[in-house]
């Protein structure tokens, strides 16, 4: 049996992943948490093997570093960490021997577009993103989107929206936000939940990828997939992608 801790367990993730974590019949939830407990003490208490957090952009930093001296492996999809922090908390994983994987996107339908747009990226240099969320969603863009930017222009043979240097903008941020050279354009709307559009173009084609989220269940086979690999690993995780096809 795996045992399980969850950290933003009140939260709509953090709730599903109890319940989905409370039905696998290969682990035992031994403790959950929220904003205002002693996530030290709690994990002092239970010694999970895994703990689970899905808090906020504010919160993630120090959750996951008490899950790191409580020495847990982490399994975390909060997004919004900048870049340099999560590097230095894969360093404290790695110092302790423990696994921290942080996904932007636990969907494994996502996982499987951003391998298509990084196929396609060798033959299209020219590709936009949007992504749409919901309008609770507290950051933008989406780490996801973020994640799919870099795997295109890591893919890409040349440089990716080559010959746009005379582009102007009347209205700011119109024309998106850009990672790697790649415009993201963020929706946020009632209604929606988690979908992500990758566009390329070229003379007289287009191809478009789309990937929709439907439901927060959609998470879950990801996340399980997370607690049961991820002590196998060392230091920073920075994609289910890595553990896919493991
Ligand atoms: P949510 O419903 O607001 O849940 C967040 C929970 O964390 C709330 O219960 C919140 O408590 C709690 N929290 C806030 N600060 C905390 C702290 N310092 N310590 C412990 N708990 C704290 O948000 P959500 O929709 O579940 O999303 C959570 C995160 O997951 C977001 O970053 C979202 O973008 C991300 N997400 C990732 C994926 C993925 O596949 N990787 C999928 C969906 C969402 P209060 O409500 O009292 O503040």
């Amino acid at each position: 049996m795996i045992r399980v801790h969850v950290q933003g367990a009140k939260g709509r993730m953090g709730s599903t992943v109890v319940s989905a974590v409370e039905a696998a019949a290969d682990m035992e939830l031994t403790g959950t948490s929220d904003l205002g407990d002693d996530l030290a003490a709690a994990l002092a208490a239970s010694s999970p093997d895994v703990a689970v957090e899905f808090t906020t952009p504010d919160a993630v930093e120090q959750s996951v570093r008490t899950m790191l001296e409580a020495g847990v492996h982490v399994v975390s999809g909060t997004t919004g960490l900048p870049c340099e922090q999560a590097q230095a908390l894969g360093e404290v994983a790695t110092a302790r021997e423990l696994g921290f994987l942080l996904a932007p996107n636990f969907s494994i339908s996502t996982i499987l577009l951003q391998r298509f747009a990084g196929a396609a990226a060798r033959h299209f240099a020219d590709v936009e993103i949007i992504e749409l969320h919901h309008e609770r969603k507290l950051d933008a863009p989406s780490g996801t989107a973020i994640h799919t930017a870099r795997l295109i222009a890591e893919a890409a043979p040349d440089e990716v929206n080559p010959g746009r240097p005379d582009e102007t903008e009347t209205i700011p941020g119109c024309r998106g936000g850009k990672e790697a050279g790649i415009p993201i354009h963020s929706v946020r709307l009632p209604g929606l939940l988690a979908h992500q559009e990758v566009i390329f173009g070229a003379q007289g084609q287009l191809l478009t990828l789309r990937q929709d989220t439907l439901d927060r269940e959609a998470f879950m086979p990801g996340v399980l997939l997370g607690i049961r690999k991820i002590h196998e690993h060392r230091g920073l995780i920075d994609s289910l992608e890595h553990l896919l096809d493991d």
